[in-house]
């Protein structure tokens, strides 16, 4: 691409993921960035979450490597262990190469949208549609502006763009727009999630800390009976939990997978954790302020990432279940990914878009398929092993290291 032939380039949603493609097209010279996010403002929001090492070397190259030190710790050991309310445990699996970093959601918001250009983000910007006329190299989009924060007051704005980046999310309207016809999956599952700082819940954590004695460089998988919970540290002193529950699918209001948790339901889960977890972990569930639940869903995996110049990002492309802590780290390789064609094709968008395909389909779907899996395995949905009598290669499947040899088309004909 010559050095006057720059893209316009707009990409919907702010969150990790449309902040990343940002970074990404931004490096590579030849790209004017509009971001259009519906909210007023997200980076207050979240818990914990783990990076990769191909995520986190991506991210270094956008000139993030001081912030990341900052706001990430080392976390380079995954363990799953079979758990009684008794307290009695067996360790069912360790690897110690498991070199991820750990990290608050709302950190890794923060870090990449600090760096971006000032204005390059305009926020109560909501995509209403795309198109792209039959012919035309240009996608034409309708935008609601909201004046302010709380205001309804909406001006519509109609902007053009070459390149049209759809990072909006698991209910991606650009997504339904390409495939009308799909619809999301829930897993069977929710997830209650929580964090706890040291000096909010401090016995709790303390008693953590003995129970856990590589806490703080491990990710606990905590697998009881017919469900699982999962517990590692996040940068100054916050401990994060999930508890993985079998249920009905739970009514939902808006795009939101959170669920607000009532007084009575948090007293229910808190009981329900002492019943199933050691006990020091369910003490710590049990003095977490304000825990919240998440429903799990995914989706099939696409045939395609791209139509005309539309591409699908992170979670329009790909809604996973967080078992292989895959979203935000495909996400973030998305990006990376979609940089690198850009450049590569000099200025032919769609030959960038295929290659873009060609490269990220097969491992995204592998992923996803790969998470679904673990999570059934971990709820026991398909069958329900006596973790305490596993045997050795039971144990290793737990391991995210199984991710990219598993034979994801096997399976898939498996679940038909
Ligand atoms: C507030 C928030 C908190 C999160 N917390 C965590 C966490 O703690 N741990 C974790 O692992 N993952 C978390 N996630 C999910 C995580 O960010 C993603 O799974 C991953 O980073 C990939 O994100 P994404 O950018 O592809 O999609 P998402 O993170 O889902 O973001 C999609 C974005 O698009 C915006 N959007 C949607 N439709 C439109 C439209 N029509 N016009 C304009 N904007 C639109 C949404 O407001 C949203 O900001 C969170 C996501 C959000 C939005």
């Amino acid at each position: 691409m010559s050095s006057e032939c720059v893209l316009d380039v707009i990409i919907v949603g702010g969150s990790c993921g449309g902040l990343a493609c940002a970074h990404a097209l931004l490096k590579t010279g030849r790209c004017k960035v509009t971001v259009l996010e519906r909210a007023s403002s997200i980076s207050a929001a979240g818990a914990g979450l783990g990076l990769g090492q191909e995520a986190l070397a991506i991210l270094q190259g956008f000139g993030l490597t001081e912030q990341l030190d900052k706001i990430s710790l080392p976390l380079p050991t995954e363990l799953n262990t079979a758990v009684r309310p008794s307290g009695e445990t067996k360790l069912l699996q360790r690897d110690d190469h498991y070199n991820h970093r750990s990290l608050h959601w709302s950190d890794l918001h923060q870090a990449l949208l600090s760096a971006l250009p000032e204005g390059l983000v305009r926020f109560r910007h909501t995509v209403t549609s795309s198109e792209q006329p039959e012919g035309s190299q240009r996608v034409t989009l309708r935008v609601e502006r909201r004046a302010s924060k709380d205001s309804e007051e909406t001006e519509s704005l109609q902007l053009e763009c070459d390149l049209l980046v759809a990072a909006d999310g698991s209910m991606s309207a650009t997504r339904r727009r390409i495939r009308p016809d799909e619809s999301r999956r829930y897993s069977g599952y929710c997830a209650w999630r929580g964090v706890v700082t040291d000096s909010e819940a401090p016995k709790a954590a303390a008693a953590v800390r003995r129970a856990f004695p590589d806490m703080g460089t491990a990710i606990y998988f905590e697998i009881a009976e017919r469900t699982h919970g999962v517990l590692y540290e996040l940068p100054r002193q916050r401990l994060n939990w999930l508890w993985y529950v079998n249920q009905e699918e739970p009514p939902l209001k808006g795009h939101s997978v959170t669920v607000k948790a009532g007084e009575e339901q948090i007293e229910q889960m808190r009981k329900g954790a002492a019943q199933t977890f050691r006990p020091e972990m369910a003490q710590l569930m049990q003095a977490t302020p304000t825990p919240f639940i998440n429903a799990i869903f995914d989706r099939e995996p696409l045939q395609h990432l791209m139509q005309g110049r539309t591409v699908l990002v992170g979670e329009a492309a790909h809604p996973t279940t967080p078992h292989a802590l895959r979203s935000t780290n495909m996400a973030i390789m998305d990006a990376g990914c979609l940089g690198e064609c850009i450049e590569q094709c000099s200025g032919n968008v769609e030959k960038a878009l295929r290659q873009y395909e060609a490269q990220r389909l097969p491992q995204t779907t592998r992923e996803v398929l790969f998470s679904r899996h673990l999570g059934r395995v971990k709820q026991a949905l398909d069958s329900s092993p006596d973790w305490f009598k596993a045997g050795q290669e039971q144990c290793e499947g737990l391991a995210q290291a199984n991710m990219p040899s598993f034979r994801w088309q096997d399976q898939s004909q498996e679940a038909e």
